[in-house]
């Protein structure tokens, strides 16, 4: 009996009702499992991830998550044979499931460390530096990311099963934002797998992962302003839901990853014999073939100078010619299928389209000789190169996207062509130019950039280390303008901050500082008995202020500090050349000398919890210091970040003024103290 796939939903696994849809092999077009998800409560599921999942994520830190997070992926990493085997009836072969799988557990580990290194042991963010809005500084402004009330609802398309799911969760988690997902049905079992080893593992608190396998039923009906929506799939699917009545009337954010007709540009110095020339062959062919060119990113224009055109349709030929099909479970296949028999209807539904526009000069969409499966009961499909002759009047070419292994070329005249052509596609996930001339890359970069998510510029010099065009990476931005979607995931801890709402916060410095933990200079200073380098980590206070003595800086000072380190500038030295400076007066310390001196002004030297000085952020000189002036020191706490169990990082508001009293520079200065 076919196995119906469960949901899991306000805390437990349960069968749909109902009609079902098939989920079929797309190697041998048997049907795996049924899927379905009716009788869902989906309000009662929103209300759970309201009342449980985010209440306990937000009860916790970023590092608290971040660790959730860590324990997340190794525990998936520690069970990914269960989804390499289940990966292959996805038409997959082991290389498409590495990206779907280890590209996904990958994608949590990054998260979580990022989460650690990058982001404060709190629960909310601060953005930017605070904003001055009064004359005398007792009211100020400072903007904050605080985490969203709401549920992350995810919609996921067929073709990464579990990158996609992770990738959405990942960040969602960080925020503190429960995650409800959907996958896409003809894959769903692959996604349904990845969520019961989530589930079963409890790291996750009860409320932050449900799961929809099959339709979402009435949950749009249910959206909040406090909610997001992340999408995934066609153009069509996504204008429908965007369009939904709740999304609108209450501002749902939705972040939408659509339809992407990328390009790849050959550039015109990269002829044939250039190293250029062959990676272009090679990562064109790889993006055709890879997941059967089911990916997002894959490469479907491939602009070259009409001179290089007949050329790289031979080597692009030669090289496709090579790539094995048949049943992904073999060593041997290179390309296995599609990811359901619809899609490869759908498929070549689209290649009649573009050729229409375009002649077929390699593959043949309606047959294909397969190793070790039955070519048509699976969703085997060829590789399909087109190539327009005359690509500035077609329309289909720049528009229709054929989801499978095809792709069209597209000669260009000059440069500027090139990039007329680039930006037919109307907004694109990523688009590659493969050249070693930097003015090639400068006019393509600012000619494309703004039509699309991403560019990659592959050389000689980045090739062997290159992630290659068609991969996302968790640290880069990941969505396109326009016929994209116009959405941005991933990008680091941008993505955590999609997850949260940045509000502006005004008031007084000691009321924004203590709400916000971080000291604000016009808030009171704490002065202790003990200089503040006595205290450990867990005993400073926000606020703990040392001023220093004062400093005479001579003559005498400055040609010293100038011959021992070898910064002899004329500024420092001499009198002459610096006459009619537009900023110095004179002679004037080195910038340099001043931080030195400050370090000697408020250090306190004795062995004690701080261990080290790990660096500086922010530094200003604001006026020069002139021999004979007396410097003084302010150093405050401004904020402390636990690291590990034996120490934490000390962040201090650091201030140097002159005997006026004026502040001559400002910095942040980062100590590594023990609890
Ligand atoms: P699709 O038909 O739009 O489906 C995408 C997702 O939407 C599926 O989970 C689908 O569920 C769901 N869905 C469909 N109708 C819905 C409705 N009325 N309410 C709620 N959910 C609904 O797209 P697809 O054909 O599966 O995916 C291929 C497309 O995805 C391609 O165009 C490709 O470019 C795009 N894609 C984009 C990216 C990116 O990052 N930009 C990545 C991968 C794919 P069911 O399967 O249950 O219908």
């Amino acid at each position: 009996m076919v196995r119906a796939l469960m949901s899991y939903a306000e805390g437990s696994w349960v069968g749909g009702q109902g009609s079902a849809a098939e989920a079929r092999s797309a190697v041998s077009g048997e049907v795996l499992a049924l899927v379905s998800a009716g009788g869902l409560d989906m309000a009662a599921m929103l209300r759970h991830a309201r009342s449980k999942g985010g209440p306990a994520l937000r009860a916790m830190t970023f590092h608290q998550r971040a660790e959730l997070l860590k324990r997340l992926a190794q525990h998936l990493n520690a069970h990914k044979d269960v989804l390499y085997g289940l990966s292959y009836d996805t038409g997959a072969t082991r290389a498409d499931s590495w990206i779907d799988i280890e590209g996904g557990i990958g994608t949590v580990f990054t998260f979580a460390s990022k989460g650690k290194r990058e982001l404060p042991n709190e629960p909310f963010l601060i953005d930017g530096e605070v904003e001055a809005l009064s004359k005398n500084g007792t009211f100020i402004g400072q903007h904050a990311y605080i985490p969203r009330e709401g549920v992350m609802v995810q919609i996921n398309a067929f073709n990464f099963p579990i990158w996609g799911m992770l990738e959405k969760l990942a960040p969602a988690i960080l925020a503190g934002m429960p995650v409800i997902a959907k996958p896409a049905t003809s894959t769903a079992w692959l996604a349904e797998a990845a969520v019961k080893l989530i589930i079963e593992s409890n790291i996750l608190p009860e409320g932050a992962l449900q799961f929809i396998c099959g339709s979402t039923g009435d949950l749009f009906e249910h959206l909040t302003g406090q909610d997001m929506v992340g999408f995934t799939g066609s153009a069509a699917t996504s204008a429908k839901l965007q369009a939904h009545p709740r999304i609108l009337a209450n501002a749902v954010p939705f972040v939408a990853e659509r339809d992407s007709l990328n390009c790849s540009i050959l550039g015109p110095d990269a002829k044939p014999g250039t190293p250029e020339f062959d990676l272009y062959i090679k990562e064109v062919a790889r993006e055709m073939t890879t997941k059967a060119g089911q990916k997002c990113t894959a490469i479907r224009r491939i602009l070259v100078p009409a001179t290089q055109s007949d050329a790289v349709i031979a080597a692009l030929s030669e090289r496709l010619a090579k790539t094995r099909i048949g049943d992904p479970r073999l060593e041997t296949t290179r390309m296995g299928a599609l990811a359901s028999l619809d899609q490869r209807r759908d498929v070549r539904a689209q290649i009649d389209k573009l050729r229409k526009e375009a002649e077929l000069v390699f593959g043949n969409p309606d047959s294909i000789s397969v190793d070790g499966a039955d070519g048509e009961k699976g969703a085997f499909l060829s590789p399909i190169l087109l190539a327009a002759r005359n690509p500035l009047a077609g329309e289909a070419i720049h528009a229709v996207e054929a989801f499978g292994p095809v792709a069209t070329l597209m000669p260009y005249r000059d440069l500027d062509e090139a990039i007329t052509l680039a930006n037919r596609g109307e907004g694109s996930l990523v688009g590659s130019l493969v050249t070693h001339d930097a003015e090639v890359a400068r006019h393509v970069v600012f000619g494309a950039g703004a039509f699309h998510g991403r560019m990659l510029v592959l050389d000689r010099d980045c090739a062997a280390e290159s992630t290659g065009h068609g991969s996302p990476m968790p640290h880069l931005i990941h969505g396109g303008p326009g016929r994209a979607g116009g959405g941005e995931e991933l990008g680091g801890i941008r993505a955590v901050k999609h997850h949260m709402r940045r509000i502006a916060l005004q008031g007084s410095p000691a009321m924004i500082g203590t709400v916000l933990k971080s000291w604000i200079k016009g808030a009171p200073e704490i002065t202790k008995e003990e200089h503040p380098f006595r205290y450990v980590f867990g005993d400073l206070t926000i606020g703990q202020t040392f001023r220093s003595k004062r400093r005479v800086v001579t003559l005498e000072d400055i040609e010293h500090f100038a011959h021992f380190t070898g910064d002899t500038f004329y500024a420092h030295m001499d009198e002459e050349a610096v006459k009619g400076h537009p900023f110095f007066p004179g002679r004037v310390a080195h910038g340099y000398l001043l931080l030195a001196f400050a370090a000697g002004l408020f250090v306190e030297p004795a062995k004690g919890p701080v261990l080290a000085n790990y660096g500086l952020d922010n530094l200003r000189f604001l006026k020069p210091v002139e021999p004979g002036t007396a410097i003084h020191v302010r150093l405050s706490v401004k904020n402390k970040a636990p690291r590990n169990a034996e120490y934490g990082e000390v962040r201090w508001d650091v201030e140097i003024y002159d005997d006026a009293d004026n502040t001559v520079a400002t910095y942040q200065l980062l100590t590594m103290n023990a609890l």
